[in-house]
């Protein structure tokens, strides 16, 4: 059979399950990776996809629709004074039929991140002049930037308490909100082994901001909603570039601190599964080496076994002054260099906002110093590794 067509058959679904039509997986495992003592809640989760003909390679994610707190519908149940059971046609839903509010604010619309729309809904509806004021100054021209960062911190149950002498109807809500969508996490198993499993490495999202608690809908869903074995989980595969090179004799050097090294668990798997020789790197961070070390055993045994070449570690908080995953690739400088050159593939995993581009401006300072390069060379040479897929990124 021709090359191509093996390639393909391995990349193309052949399930009837998609993001339109996803499959009701089951969850079987969710244990929790931190150790006591910790400040992060971080889970390894394990989704059943027996039966769904569905088939990932390592770098995809998986999609997961989540559904919202019961405890938060029926709060906001309670502000709107409904029951629940009012057929509804949220606008953005477009649907043929209209649906119970309960359904559309359980398991179709998302109840955070307000609009100003809604503000401005408030303010035609409140009957008193005390929140009729609030809402002027909310929405006065002036306070563009006070609002965006009022509406932050809040969600829709927030505003009708806050609000309460405005009388809003179900459908003029729904109408106004987004739907709820599909979260996406890079999957952490390779399906060599696991066929019919994927493993997922997710930081459950809590915090509090105006007083109450919030949850990330996702993260709380699948950590405290899903009952083991029982409720169905929405699921669905997305393919994804990023992934292990073809050529399984290239070193990789894999950076993903965090739930960053979701994805690289799979690449050790899958290259473990497919006797790759060329070694691989890892570069860890997390706040502290005794309770955060993800997966530690794992990364342990691969070394131990010389399938893990080295990790170097970084935790953050186990001393006075920060160490991140850059400050190991700078003190490795040489040794990274080497390896680059001789046709590394480079993966980067994680936050977007601060981690991936600092890592980024590393990899340029590293290739720069020890290639002997000026500034431009060097944002040459790491365009060139981009443009040979030598360097990919998975940041969120
Ligand atoms: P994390 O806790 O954010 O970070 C893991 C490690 O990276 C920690 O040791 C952290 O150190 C360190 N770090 C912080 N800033 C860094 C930087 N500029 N360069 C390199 N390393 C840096 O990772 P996580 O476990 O994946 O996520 C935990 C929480 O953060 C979750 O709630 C997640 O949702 C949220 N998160 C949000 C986004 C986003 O909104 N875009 C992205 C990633 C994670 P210190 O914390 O000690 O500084």
């Amino acid at each position: 059979m021709p090359k191509k067509t093996l390639l393909m058959s391995e990349h193309v679904q052949t399930s009837a399950f998609s993001k339109d039509n996803p499959f009701p997986a089951k969850l079987i495992e969710n244990r929790l990776l931190n150790k006591p003592g910790s400040h992060k809640e971080t889970r390894h989760l394990v989704v059943d996809i027996a039966g769904s003909d569905l088939h990932y390679k390592v770098g995809d994610s998986l999609g997961v629709f989540p559904t919202n707190r019961a405890s938060e519908v029926d709060e906001l149940l309670m502000r709107l004074s409904a029951s629940g059971q009012e057929a509804v046609s949220p606008a953005m839903l477009k649907l043929t039929t209209p649906i119970p509010l309960r359904e559309a604010l359980t398991s179709r619309l998302a109840l955070a991140k307000p609009t100003r729309k809604f503000l401005e809904l408030l303010a035609a509806k409140s009957a008193d002049e005390g929140d009729k004021a609030k809402l002027a100054v909310l929405l006065a021209p002036e306070g563009k930037d006070q609002l965006a960062g009022y509406l932050e911190d809040r969600e829709y149950v927030d505003l009708l308490a806050e609000f309460p002498s405005a009388k809003i109807a179900p459908q003029e809500l729904v109408d106004l909100m987004r739907k709820l969508m599909p979260r996406l996490y890079s999957i952490a198993s390779s399906s060599k082994p696991f066929p019919t499993e994927v493993h997922l490495t997710v930081a459950i999202v809590r915090y509090e901001t105006n007083h109450r608690t919030r949850v990330g809908v996702a993260s709380t869903f699948l950590s405290d909603r899903v009952e083991l074995k029982n409720t169905p989980v929405p699921i669905f595969v997305s393919d994804s570039h990023f992934g292990v090179p073809a050529d399984t004799a290239k070193d990789i050097i894999m950076v993903g601190p965090g739930t960053g090294v979701a994805p690289f668990r799979a690449f050790m798997q899958e290259r473990v599964a497919t006797n790759a020789t060329g070694r691989n790197w890892l570069f860890f961070g997390d706040q502290h080496r005794g309770t955060d070390y993800l997966y530690e055993e794992e990364w342990t045994e691969w070394q131990a076994k010389g399938q893990l070449a080295r990790a170097d570690l970084a935790f953050s908080r186990d001393q006075v002054l920060k160490v991140y995953v850059q400050d190991r690739m700078r003190e490795n400088a040489a040794e990274l260099w080497a390896w680059i050159q001789n046709g590394a593939h480079f993966y980067v995993c994680g936050d977007a906002k601060r981690m991936a581009k600092d890592v980024d401006v590393a990899l340029h300072d590293v290739i720069a110093q020890q290639g002997g390069l000026d500034a431009a060379a060097a944002i040459a040479y790491v365009k060139q590794m981009k443009k040979d897929q030598r360097y990919q990124r998975d940041v969120y």
